[in-house]
């Protein structure tokens, strides 16, 4: 028995049924390396890696990146999309709403959904996306 090397960001995505390119690759591999960042953003780091791609060209790879489940997508109410690495662990969101930074939270229980409805109204309940709003160290009040 030889242990496998770790899968590569071009195996995960044979894994889930896309095409490897060189951009679909960068887009990972910029969005795990960055923090919540959003389209702008992220553009700019996958033509740093791999020279000119046009945003509708990004827009269409974090949309399939983000329907096989190798990216999530957050969108906080009057923020931009933001994209993160961080899937399938079912984490929340601090949002400041001076200044927009996003924080991961760990999910409240582990696993989802961690909240329950008071009524669920007779739905089957499998997700509940939280996010916590305030404001973040630098924007809350010093002597508060
Ligand atoms: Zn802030
Ligand atoms: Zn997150």
């Amino acid at each position: 028995m030889t242990a496998s090397p770790p899968p590569t960001v071009a195996d995960e995505l044979r894994g889930v049924g896309l095409r490897v390119t060189a951009a679909r690759v960068a887009l990972v591999e910029t969005v795990r390396a960055g923090d919540h960042l959003d389209v702008e953003t992220i553009a700019r780091g996958v033509r740093e890696r791999v020279g000119h791609i046009s945003l509708q060209a990004v827009y269409e790879a974090l949309h399939a990146l983000t329907a096989a489940g190798l990216l999530r997508r957050i969108e906080p109410a009057g923020s931009p999309a933001r994209y993160e690495g961080r899937v399938g662990d079912n984490h929340h969101h601090l949002v400041c709403r001076s200044c927009g930074t996003v924080r991961d939270v760990d999910c409240a229980v582990g696993r989802a959904p961690c909240l329950h409805p008071s009524d669920d109204g007779g739905f089957l309940v499998d997700e509940a996306d939280v996010t916590f709003w305030g404001l973040c160290p630098r924007c809350r009040p010093q002597d508060a």
